[in-house]
């Protein structure tokens, strides 16, 4: 215990309850060297008509004055390269964060403008993507010489327990109509709601009833399109997102998502064409990837790197009639096992036939001949030479019960099939047997990844916030936008640094 004459000491009390007014320089808020200041300025180059003629407000009109899409751009694209993708954390921010507040002048953006700017100007967004593009490619950034494609699953703003089937829908339907009904009545005779109440839950019914509806329609057109596979099959779709399909992101699962289709140059590793499809799988995209890319550069890459899932007949054939070299990873639909589908073993399996290139037949097992019977041409270009053996010789052969199905018809005979692919499927299965084709095609994967990753971990595009495959392809092209920028900016920050 200290003495009773020790010393006291003394601090500073904290005053808590002063107001003061401090002057702010908003030019002062950040340095030069800002990345706001050159999002601002890269912005302010670009050319904004686009925004500029879909806006209501005009000079001597009346009405408050519209906000600067050079502001609400710029203000999207710095909000995502700091992992920012909601529209009321970009309000909250531009309270205090100095980039933010320095970008609206101290006066933050209502969040409704924001998230509206977002999502209502695909042409305009899609026509800011292509003019950055251009500027990239004026610099030498983007060559076109070798792109790699690839998609990656981002989670929808729905949940897997909204998907419904449509004999639920149509219930749901049914429910919300008389739902309706019952409340316009009873605000008819009540008179208790004002007529901004009114509107507000008008609009929500139309909402929901819209949803409904087009969940409907999506489950019709699931079902017409995979019931020829699979008869049993019962299409189902989100209440909340009708579009969003069930998908196995990468994390695992199956969840209500989009497949989000990048297209990556890999000189520097910018992207060069974005998409969004609801297609959960990626084995019909690489031929509208294709055309994306001649719609936005006014030509074809020269070579293309995709994974196996792109890699089928299609592809080849599309690449190929575009003048452009495909890379890919031919994988086989199966492996054989040691029994066949009729449960044939291998000594009487078609590997077991051997094929006489000179008479254009196959010798079976026992010895007889298999001649050409019939040629089929196939939807993927494949002409299929099916060569059957003679009636009379299978009737007595006496390996007929290991060699035919179990229950064979009468008049049956053995036959077996080749595939005789179109030259473009031959010369590619060939070129990706070399070791140089396998060395191209082994940067793919570090290449085509790494834009997935920045959008997801840097631009916190881990969820799409808006519903419906418009709004989350906005989503989608914001964040490649900014990954864009940001790359560009680490480029040119590079090159200064080498000079
Ligand atoms: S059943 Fe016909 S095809 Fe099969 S081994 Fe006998 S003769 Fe040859």
């Amino acid at each position: 215990m200290p003495a009773a004459d020790s010393p006291v000491p003394r601090f500073v009390l904290i005053n808590r309850s002063q107001l003061l007014l401090r002057p702010v320089d908003v030019e002062r808020l950040i340095d030069e060297e800002h990345p706001a200041r050159s999002l601002w300025d890269l912005v302010g180059s670009l050319d904004l008509s686009p925004y500029h003629d879909a806006t209501a407000a005009v000079k001597g009109g009346a009405g408050r004055p519209a906000i600067d899409p050079q502001l609400l751009v710029a203000l999207w694209l710095y909000a995502y390269s700091k992992g920012i993708s909601s529209a009321r954390e970009i309000s909250r921010q531009s309270e205090y964060e100095p980039g933010f507040s320095w970008l609206c002048g101290l006066e933050p953006v209502n969040h409704h403008t924001l998230s509206d700017f977002r999502a209502g100007h695909k042409a305009a967004l899609d026509d800011l993507f292509a003019q950055v593009l251009g500027l990239l490619s004026a610099e030498g950034l983007i060559t076109l010489e070798r792109v790699t494609q690839d998609g990656t699953k981002i989670r929808a703003n729905a949940g897997s327990n909204t998907f419904r089937s449509g004999e639920t829908l149509a219930a749901h339907m049914k429910l919300a109509q008389e739902q309706v009904q019952l409340m316009e009545e009873q605000a008819q005779e009540e008179e208790q709601v004002s007529a901004r109440q009114a509107a507000a839950q008008k609009r929500a019914r139309q909402e929901r009833e819209q949803k409904l509806r087009r969940a409907q329609q999506e489950v019709e057109r699931l079902q017409k399109e995979k019931k020829r596979d699979r008869d049993e099959y019962v299409a189902r779709a989100s209440t909340t997102d009708p579009e969003a399909h069930l998908m196995r992101p990468s994390e695992g699962g199956a969840v209500p998502a989009y497949n989000v289709q990048i297209t990556t140059d890999t000189a520097n590793g910018l992207v060069v064409g974005v998409a969004v499809t609801t297609d959960a799988i990626d084995y019909r995209q690489l031929e509208p990837a294709l055309d994306r890319m001649f719609a936005t550069h006014g030509r074809y890459p020269a070579e293309v790197l995709a994974d196996g899932d792109y890699t089928n007949h299609a592809s080849v054939q599309a690449a190929a009639a575009r003048g452009v070299d495909f890379y890919g990873s031919w994988k086989p639909k199966w492996e054989p096992g040691e029994y066949d589908a009729h449960g044939r073993g291998p000594a009487f399996q078609t590997r077991a036939f051997v094929y006489e290139a000179e008479r254009d037949c196959y010798s079976c097992p026992a010895g007889q001949l298999l001649k050409l019977h019939a040629i089929q041409k196939q939807p993927n270009g494949v002409r299929l030479r099916i060569y059957r053996a003679a009636e009379a010789a299978c009737q007595v052969c006496s390996h007929r019960s290991s060699c035919g199905p179990k229950k064979a018809k009468p008049g049956w005979s053995r036959s077996v099939s080749r595939a005789e692919e179109p030259a473009v499927i031959t010369a590619f299965k060939e070129k990706m047997a070399t070791v140089a084709a396998q060395s191209t095609y082994r940067v793919r994967s570090q290449i085509a990844e790494f834009p997935h990753a920045w959008i997801k971990q840097r631009c916190g595009l881990r969820q799409f916030r808006g519903r419906g495959q418009w709004k989350v392809a906005c989503e989608a092209t914001w964040a490649c936008l900014s990954y864009n920028l940001s790359r560009w900016f680490a480029l040119r920050r590079c090159t200064a640094a080498t000079v």
